[in-house]
């Protein structure tokens, strides 16, 4: 059984249903459907979501609100007029929502209406059950994800339903408050459907082929990438690449579910296979992708005999962990160490930072660098073999790029290297000739 996502391009006008519903009745498997609202058409149009903040906003300071409304419902209206569906509960549902919009609203009753009118139309198109989210979905009263209650309430009330249409985006708390996961949230969704009702596979149905192996904008033909596994992916996106929402990989990987990022647009195209374990390829690992992000400073410490200072590191790690800096790499020498994070986290915190490292370990020496970028080039167990590392090095070195600091991780899974930020494209476009282009 499958749990298919769409996102918002993929629903975005009454094309685009249809091409939903025909992709759905393609394959049997695919029962538990996950809608977005509906999102741009074009590049000058509005999402509904978007549109739906609008309309917060504007019940909140007493604009107009009727434009709005009649904008978002005509939305609707058309798509659902092209496919010839019935609109009586639509209807009903959105003129009591309109007429029932007060300054009380909250923005969450307002802005996850999008994923809700957009399942009860396409539970409409496709003949499968509307499963309300705020039934399942449940949020604890501070807005965070109960993940507990929501995997039994899903597996007590959608399982036994065998195939439904749930809205993503947004649940409830106990009390039927609705709370919204962050912007792309429908992703993690349909990943706790997947892992509730313990599907052979999440499909997340987009608008391009898979995961590229390198940003499109640096390098526009990047591959995209076939298989790759849930590290793999982390680690790219955790360094730009931007595919699932973050929060949407754990569930499904968690539960060994393989994900599957697909495209409405060409759905004969395989896309791409995230696994949770590496499959085996019979080919020997290879570099998967590529990806690189700017605004890290390096806070560099100097101190003579600090391999033996026991205590050294914990004092220097407490000190930012008490102004809440979050640490991303901690590359350390024998009487050195630099502490790597972003840029933007130090604005209001350097002189407190170096008052308080100075107080804690006295260091001989302190100084930040700023301007800092960090590539990661990842592959399963690539630089595990000889010779893939010198080949990196060799790249960089020949393409005139200063490596200011590298970082391997223990598995052989990427290696990250540090330069200044205006190499970032040129050391990108470096790597992805020496290890991805034929
Ligand atoms: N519609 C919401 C957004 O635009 C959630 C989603 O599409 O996943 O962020």
């Amino acid at each position: 059984m499958i749990v298919a996502k769409f996102g918002g391009t993929s629903l975005a006008d009454a094309q685009q249903f249809q091409k939903v519903a025909a992709i759905v009745q393609a394959n049997p498997e695919r029962q538990y459907i996950v809608p977005s609202a509906p999102g741009k058409r074009s590049a000058d149009d509005i999402k509904i979501t978007d549109q739906l903040i609008n309309l917060y906003h504007a019940v909140k300071t007493g604009e107009q609100i009727k434009p709005i409304v009649q904008t978002i419902k005509e939305r609707y209206v058309g798509i659902g007029f092209a496919l010839n569906l019935p609109l009586k509960s639509f209807l009903e549902d959105f003129d009591d929502f309109a007429k029932n919009l007060s300054k009380d609203s909250t923005y969450a009753e307002v802005v996850s209406r999008g994923e809700h009118w957009s399942a009860m139309l396409l539970s409409e198109c496709l003949g499968l059950p509307f499963l309300d989210a705020t039934e399942v979905v449940r949020f604890s009263p501070d807005g965070k994800l109960d993940a507990q209650t929501t995997s039994e309430l899903m597996a007590k009330i959608a399982l036994p339903l065998g195939g439904c249409v749930m809205p993503g985006f947004y649940g409830a708390d106990a009390q039927g408050n609705i709370h919204l996961f962050d912007r792309g949230g429908s992703d993690i969704s349909g990943a706790l459907l997947a892992q509730a009702v313990n599907a052979d596979q999440y499909e997340n149905w987009t608008d391009i082929n898979g995961v590229r192996s390198a940003d499109p904008r640096i390098i526009p033909d990047a591959k995209f990438i076939n298989q790759m596994t849930y590290r793999e992916l982390r680690e790219l996106s955790y360094m730009g690449a931007s595919v699932l929402h973050e929060d949407a990989v754990f569930p499904v990987r968690s539960a060994s579910i393989p994900t599957r990022i697909r495209n409405t647009n060409d759905p004969l195209h395989p896309g791409t296979l995230i696994y949770s374990t590496t499959v085996s390829t019979g080919k020997p690992p290879s570099i998967t992708g590529i990806a690189g992000k700017k605004g890290f400073s390096f806070v560099m410490l100097e101190k003579a005999r600090m391999n033996v200072e026991v205590g050294f590191a914990r004092r220097t790690l407490q000190v930012f962990e008490d102004l809440g800096l979050s640490i991303d790499h901690m590359p350390t020498g024998i009487d050195e160490m630099c502490v790597i994070l972003s840029t933007d986290q130090l604005a209001k915190k350097k002189e407190i930072l170096f008052k308080r490292l100075e107080k804690a370990v006295a260091p001989d020496r302190l100084s930040i660098q700023n301007n800092k970028a960090m590539v990661a080039v990842v592959g399963h167990s690539a630089f595990k073999q000889n010779g893939v590392s010198s080949r990196l090095y060799t790249a960089l070195c020949e393409a005139g790029i200063q490596i200011s600091t590298t970082l391997m991780s223990p598995s052989g899974l990427s290696i990250i290297v540090g330069i200044r930020e205006e190499m970032l494209n040129h050391a990108i476009l470096t790597l992805y000739n020496a290890f991805i282009r034929d």
